[in-house]
């Protein structure tokens, strides 16, 4: 099966060329200013741009949080993904008292299987570090899982790694090709907040109970830990412009990268003052709007490795239940469907070519950090043949975080990307917006190369 996509404007880091792409099987064949080779189907995307698959590289999925099961699946998770050009999803597999890592990851991976739109990646946190735990790790490494995610807090999940641990952790994986993903919040400066039960009964709680200080600390405290080991540290939702900052200064010693989130760039606290203010509650929490904007300028200007979302929807039923009560609302917002519009929205208003943009940080630099780059992230001879063809708008329908029944994270946000055409390694999968085999689900755990 070929297809050749004619007179589209590829959107590559450094620029926007018109140029022919050609697609045999699953992979891209020739790019070209003018393919002459023959094809079994010829689109004509004049006008139009060409934009490799992207990646969200942070999502959840498919997962039980405390006491609640997440509103998307990896159905309908990388369904929204799909339909608006994401076309590899990373998600977490967490070990948990009851499940060990391997029979957890056994378990992810039967699930995701024949049950993706996307292609998926994942990421392995364990919580177990005897030395059964750790041969666990060993032995999930040997097969091929590259990426691993720590967290400096959660001590009541079960997940809270403190920074003597971490930094065992980083002596076992140095020098072998790891990469950490930290969530950076510090254990000690949380515990150490108190509120009145009658704060308790407001929103704005969540985001006093999480200061920015915790993450300031955390952020410090691993990259001075991570000076001394050969492993590629990545800090996952960064959520202010002072932990830019400190990253910044360390890259020189600290093989480190970073990601921010949509809602830290296009939410803050207000959010969490409204009477509805319980569904915006995630970790970090927002933030002051004087620190959103920082965090915008930074990211415009090259602070951020990259874009994801932290994608972690609970059903409008579980996020309502316990408003009254804050501590007990679950934590975590959607946003999948909505990255590509806002990270569009952040450097059209900017930048002269959003697109190439998009190419670097929600495509290159994202592929990069799993080591699968060229394989997926770039349109070229040889990688699979990932891509969206799209049309910038002068305005759109409203996003969409989420397909499933969640609060939408972004209301009065409107999309002015429209994806025409989706195709995941080869295969078009979606039409002007809609799936076109729903039967179809060809998704596939991709692995480093
Ligand atoms: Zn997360």
């Amino acid at each position: 099966m070929s297809t050749l996509i004619r007179n589209g404007l590829l959107c590559f880091e450094d620029r926007v060329e018109p140029a022919d792409l050609l697609v045999r099987d699953e992979a891209i064949a020739e790019i070209a200013p003018h393919v002459t080779a023959d094809a079994d189907e010829i689109i004509d995307a004049a006008g139009a741009f060409v934009l490799p698959g992207m990646i969200d590289i942070h999502t959840h999925l498919a997962d039980r949080i405390g006491n609640y099961d997440l509103a998307d699946d990896y159905l309908s998770g990388t369904r929204v993904a799909v339909q608006n050009g994401i076309t590899t999803v990373a998600t977490f597999i967490t070990e948990t008292t009851d499940h060990p890592l391997e029979d957890a990851v056994a378990c992810a991976l039967r699930r995701a299987e024949n049950n993706c739109y996307a292609d998926h990646w994942w990421h392995l946190t364990p919580i177990r570090y005897d030395d059964a735990g750790w041969e666990a790790v060993e032995r999930l490494i040997a097969h091929g899982f590259r990426t691993w995610k720590f967290y400096t807090t959660y001590r009541q999940a079960g997940l809270y790694c403190d920074y003597d641990r971490l930094e065992w952790i980083l002596s076992k994986l140095s020098g072998r090709g790891i990469r950490v993903l930290l969530h950076c919040e510090d254990d000690d400066v949380l515990a150490s907040v108190h509120l009145t039960d009658d704060t308790w009964q407001k929103p704005l709680a969540h985001a006093l109970s999480r200061p920015p200080q915790a993450e300031v600390i955390a952020v410090r405290e691993v990259l001075r830990r991570a000076e001394r080991y050969d492993v590629a540290l990545h800090i996952v939702h960064v959520s202010l412009p002072d932990s830019l900052e400190l990253i910044a200064d360390a890259r020189a010693s600290v093989q480190v990268t970073c990601e921010t989130c949509p809602q830290y760039l296009f939410l803050d606290q207000t959010s969490l003052q409204r009477e509805d203010g319980h569904r915006w509650i995630c970790s970090p929490p927002l933030r002051s709007l004087y620190a959103r904007r920082a965090l915008a300028e930074m990211a415009l200007n090259g602070a951020v490795d990259l874009f994801a979302t932290d994608h972690c929807a609970f059903t409008r039923a579980d996020k309502d239940r316990c408003r009254g009560h804050i501590p007990d609302v679950p934590n975590g917002i959607a946003g999948i469907g909505a990255l590509p519009h806002l990270v569009y929205a952040l450097f059209a208003q900017h930048r002269p070519e959003p697109l190439t943009e998009m190419a670097r940080y929600l495509a290159a630099n994202p592929a990069r950090l799993l080591g699968t780059y060229p394989r997926k992230g770039v349109l070229a001879q040889g990688s699979d043949a990932d891509f969206s063809i799209c049309r910038a708008m002068t305005d759109g329908g409203p996003v969409r975080s989420s397909l499933a029944d969640v609060h939408e994270t972004y209301p009065g946000e409107t999309s002015r990307l429209w994806f025409e055409r989706v195709f995941v390694r080869g295969r078009e999968v979606v039409r002007q917006n809609t799936l076109l085999h729903p039967e179809e689900r060809r998704g596939k755990s991709v692995w480093p190369t």
